[in-house]
């Protein structure tokens, strides 16, 4: 859905982006929370550790040991 040309971002993500610094990767690493590679222009964020992960893994740390 588009408005004004604008994507239509959902509120959830818009309150995350604000906590946790998100940008693109710039180039292939490993996510070290799920094992997987990140591809290049994947959104990733630093986890409480501040090492790099996907942006979706960095918002599900929570809770884990
Ligand atoms: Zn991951």
């Amino acid at each position: 859905m588009l408005i004004n040309g604008q994507p239509l971002f959902q509120p959830r993500n818009f309150i995350i982006n604000l906590s946790i610094l998100c940008m693109k990767a710039k180039f292939a690493t490993v996510c070290i929370a799920c094992g997987d590679k990140i591809q290049p222009g994947k959104e990733i964020s630093k986890n409480q550790d501040e090492k790099w992960v996907h942006k979706h893994c960095a918002e599900d740390s929570d809770g884990l040991p």
